[in-house]
């Protein structure tokens, strides 16, 4: 590294600007070039979580929380940084409009929050999971970058690289299979496997997830005709779609929807729309409307990730909901720790109270089933009555389900 002027620092291709774990005291912007992200990993595993270029800040919370580093930070071309330090962050603050002080303060204290709840729900959102580097699902930042730039996923579509896999939903009560979440899968020929955590974001961002969920809208009402030719005892199975704020604020969505069921043969009942909290807050009119049109066809909306999001329940009234799905988050969390637990509980009653279905994600274990099984949790998914499968091993599994 060499210094270059007051503040500046200027860091050649391959240089470690930032090492995870030292203490942290200096922010940076970036104001020419382009550095990797990088967590180091148990094993001597590395994963990227992406690239940054000009105008991007990294190491932020070092000067928010005076923590450790929890990533390291490379030039990936030489690069010019302008440094910002504790002392230099706290100084302004200090002479700063006292209106602009207290919005920084109110910012910061949500950050930190909010960092704070990704850390007890066990991940940083749009980051990849530990279970995503089991998978072998890992970053390449490469692949982002073609991702975003041109047209490498409508391909892959067509290309059959993109896949749904589908994971049982049961009755906790009788433990029979209800219905289906689909999941989207992307296996790139090169890069390997890419987690939806990592190209869901950038889809949305280029607008290609519209055609993806329609894709996979589609796919996953195929799929269903054919689980139930197959299945004769098992009647009006469902299949939960995921959709982006970005498909749910589309104004062809109702027109698709209605297209794609018809053309399928599928009724509106058999559809669960996810959806998470977040849309009804950034765009509550459009998806109000959107939502209430799905609804009058008979179609079934549940809010994703539940718990996790905002803590007004205000929404519950105004929006058109019928399903809650627990987040993941909290049922590993419950057999342990009492407030997710008591969460769970709570749940579970609004739901009562309010007429709405109760799925619980992410159960791992018979005794997380068996204790909402206590709690007269509608149903639930997860890893202990089975992983996401793609459609040709369903039947095996629908043959051991009694
Ligand atoms: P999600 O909607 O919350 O989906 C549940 C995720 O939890 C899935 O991860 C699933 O494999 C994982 N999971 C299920 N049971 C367990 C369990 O018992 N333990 C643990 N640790 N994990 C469990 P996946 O498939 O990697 O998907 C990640 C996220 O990507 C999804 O989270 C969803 O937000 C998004 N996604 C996936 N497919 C689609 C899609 O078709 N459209 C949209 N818009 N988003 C999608
Ligand atoms: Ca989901
Ligand atoms: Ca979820």
């Amino acid at each position: 590294m060499t210094k270059a002027s007051e503040n500046k620092k200027f860091f050649k291709a391959g240089d470690t600007i930032i090492k995870q774990g030292d203490e942290g005291e200096s922010a940076f912007i970036i104001e020419n070039g382009r550095v990797e992200i990088l967590i180091e990993k148990e094993h001597g595993l590395v994963q990227s979580l992406g690239t940054r270029g000009s105008g991007s800040i990294i190491g932020e919370m070092a000067i928010i929380d005076k923590k450790a580093r929890t990533a390291s930070v490379k030039a990936l071309e030489d690069s010019e940084l302008l440094e910002i330090t504790c002392q230099d962050f706290e100084r302004k603050l200090s002479k700063a409009d006292p209106v602009m002080r207290m919005i920084m303060q109110v910012v910061m204290t949500r950050y930190r929050d909010t960092i704070k709840r990704a850390h007890i729900l066990g991940n940083t959102p749009g980051y990849p999971t530990p279970e995503d580097l089991e998978k072998g699902f890992i970053e390449k930042a490469n692949a982002l970058e073609t991702i975003k730039t041109g047209n490498e996923f409508k391909e892959a579509i067509r290309n059959g690289e993109v896949l749904l896999n589908y994971q049982p939903i049961i009755e906790i009560k009788t433990s029979k299979v209800i219905g289906f979440e689909a999941l989207m899968r992307w296996y790139h020929p090169e890069k390997g496997p890419i987690s939806p955590n990592i190209f869901i974001p950038l889809i949305e961002e280029n607008g290609f997830i519209v055609e993806a969920s329609r894709w996979a809208l589609e796919e996953s009402c195929k799929a269903l005709k054919r689980i139930e030719k197959q299945q004769e005892r098992y009647k009006n199975l469902f299949m939960s779609i995921n959709f982006s704020s970005v498909d749910i604020t589309n104004s062809k969505f109702k027109e698709y929807f209605d297209t794609v069921l018809k053309k399928t043969d599928v009724k509106p009942q058999q559809i669960h729309l996810e959806i998470t909290e977040r849309l009804l807050i950034d765009e509550p009119e459009k998806a109000k409307e959107t939502l209430q049109e799905c609804r009058k066809t008979g179609a079934s909306v549940s809010i994703d990730d539940f718990g996790t999001g905002y803590s007004s329940l205000s929404y519950l009234h105004y929006f058109p909901i019928s399903t809650l799905k627990i987040d993941r988050s909290f049922i590993a969390n419950m057999v342990e720790d009492k407030t997710s637990l008591e969460l769970v509980k709570s749940i579970i009653s609004l739901g009562k109270n309010m007429n709405l279905e109760i799925i619980a994600e992410g159960i791992e274990t018979k005794e997380q089933k068996d204790l909402l099984r206590k709690m007269k949790c509608d149903a639930g998914q997860g890893y202990y009555i089975s992983k996401p499968m793609p459609e040709s091993e369903i039947s095996e599994f629908m043959s051991q389900n009694t």
